[in-house]
């Protein structure tokens, strides 16, 4: 025993008897069937007998843009039919109008604690409007919030690269600054020059040693055209494992058997996909990319911004919105969902602390339900959140 051990006791683990967990240094120690182990003046937390669930990881937001917590910025539609350029444009005249993001971004991040997510990725905007002030202010929350969540970040070039001259040069210099990950924004629409813009983000990867995480929207042929064209950048530079596509539209458009065949090799590739299974969209079929062994994760992506005026940045909530839109129903089911936004955001990106076994983080969310399904459908929002096995937020409310 020593002086950072906790037991937490009565834990309704998924698929295990009601269970004590042994915390030692933030770290699973040893899981026991209940009352298997005394306490022997360790402090304890006792659990209660609710379902005690993986932290969720929140694969997919944007910090720097979000108004949660700001003033109701009422949503603008684009003047005919959905247009990225246009939705960038009504993005940059409502941040103007908006608070300072380091307290827009910190609205956002606490929402996400208090909601369980205790690792996240999310997107940052570089490109020549911003530079890199915005990835700047970002970095300044994630120190702020090290104890609590996990945050890994990408350079992503909100208004292209080619078409905002500079912005190569900005995502290699924001790698130095502290990115994690490189971005990209729909190589063929927006930049309409699919070959040169891979070549500046792999480039990028390739020399930094960074992971890849590009924004699609294409739908149809041209999404399917810019997949294929992503699989063979990622075999090209042995980037297997570290590349994910987020959105992938296009995937939700094929038919079953050109989805699956394009499936095959995107598991092949060691391509992870990323859906929010955004409202009226077409998107990614969940249950066939997990069939063929694509990794599927999910995130919050844009919480009451320019884009949309939805999100709360539950994931628990948004695995319930995948498993709707899904028409999942089984059991199984719901536990595939349930899987999108934990285990599923951990493989892509990458965390080997992650799930609830020995050795690994003690991140958990405790919650009344009495098995994952019931979790998935009932989203209960009385949480007890733990990191490293100290409460980090209680029904809503972030303890510092
Ligand atoms: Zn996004």
């Amino acid at each position: 025993m020593t002086n950072a051990d906790i037991l937490f006791q009565n834990a309704n683990l998924p698929a295990a008897p009601l269970s004590d967990i042994l915390v030692r240094d933030g770290v699973i120690a040893a899981i026991l069937p209940a009352g298997g182990m005394a306490a022997e003046g360790r402090p304890t937390v006792d659990i209660g007998g609710r379902l005690l669930l993986p932290g969720f990881v929140e694969g997919h937001i944007h910090l720097d843009t979000s108004f949660y917590g700001d003033d109701w910025v009422p949503h603008k539609p684009c003047t005919d039919g959905f247009d990225v350029h246009e939705r960038v444009r009504f993005q940059a005249e409502n941040m103007a109008d908006a608070a300072p993001m380091i307290d827009r971004a910190r609205n956002q991040i606490e929402l996400s604690i208090a909601q369980g997510s205790t690792r996240m990725r999310s997107h940052v905007m570089v490109d020549g409007s911003v530079g890199l002030a915005s990835l700047e202010t970002v970095l300044a929350v994630r120190a702020e919030y090290r104890d609590l969540i996990d945050v890994e970040l990408v350079a992503f070039p909100q208004s292209g690269i080619l078409r905002s001259p500079g912005t190569d040069r900005l995502l290699d210099e924001a790698i130095s600054l502290g990115a994690d990950v490189i971005g990209g924004l729909d190589p063929a629409s927006f930049d309409r020059d699919p070959q040169r813009h891979l070549d500046v983000v792999f480039g990028i990867a390739e020399r930094r040693g960074v992971p890849v995480d590009i924004h699609l929207h294409d739908g149809g042929s041209l999404g399917a055209f810019t997949i294929e064209e992503i699989i063979a950048r990622t075999e090209a530079t042995g980037l297997q494992g570290r590349v994910a596509i987020s959105h992938a539209y296009g995937l939700g458009d094929l038919a079953p058997d050109a989805a699956r065949r394009l499936s095959a090799r995107l598991a092949r590739a060691g391509i992870a996909i990323m859906t929010n299974a955004p409202g009226a969209h077409a998107f990614p079929p969940v249950a066939l990319l997990r069939a063929e062994g694509v990794t599927v994760f999910s995130g919050s992506d844009n919480i009451r911004d320019s884009w949309w005026p939805y999100g709360d940045g539950d994931m628990l909530g948004r695995a319930m919105m995948i498993g709707y839109r899904s028409g999942f129903y089984t059991d199984a089911e719901l536990e595939a969902a349930f899987d999108v936004v934990t285990y599923g955001g951990a493989k892509a990106l990458g965390l080997a602390d992650y799930g609830i076994e020995a050795g690994k983080r003690a991140d958990f969310v405790a919650l009344a339900a009495a098995h994952v399904p019931e979790a998935v459908v009932a989203v209960p929002h009385q949480r007890a959140v733990y990191r490293a096995g100290r409460l980090v937020a209680e029904n809503g409310r972030v303890i510092r």
